[in-house]
């Protein structure tokens, strides 16, 4: 009876660990973590790299009028946004492409 107990407990902390683990994973991958602006932003299955690629995306616009945040096609998140354009994955807010197109 006592051994069910500790091993009901023990997994019921080895499962609490596990969440805590994946929402540091996913913090990280947005580059959030640190306490800093977030440096990458990426698309965890890979799908939109053609497009990132195609489009030029990178993480940190050179052009500050060119950002990310300000886009149209930008809906903000913890960190990282995301871009309508590529399928909804993450961006940096501070991030840029070739299809920019600035809010009105
Ligand atoms: S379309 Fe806009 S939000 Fe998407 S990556 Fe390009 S600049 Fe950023």
């Amino acid at each position: 009876m006592h051994n069910d107990n500790s091993r009901r407990q023990f997994l019921t902390r080895l499962g609490i660990g596990a969440l805590v683990a994946t929402g540091a994973a996913a913090l990280a991958a947005c580059g959030k973590g640190g306490g800093g602006a977030p440096t990458a932003c990426t698309d965890p299955s890979g799908g939109s790299k053609p497009q990132r690629d195609a489009l030029k995306y990178v993480d940190n616009a050179a052009d500050q009028t060119k950002r990310c945040d300000i886009c149209i096609q930008y809906v903000a998140g913890e960190g990282c946004g995301t871009c309508k354009i590529f399928n909804n994955t993450a961006v940096a807010p501070a991030g840029t492409c070739d299809s920019f197109a600035k809010k009105s």
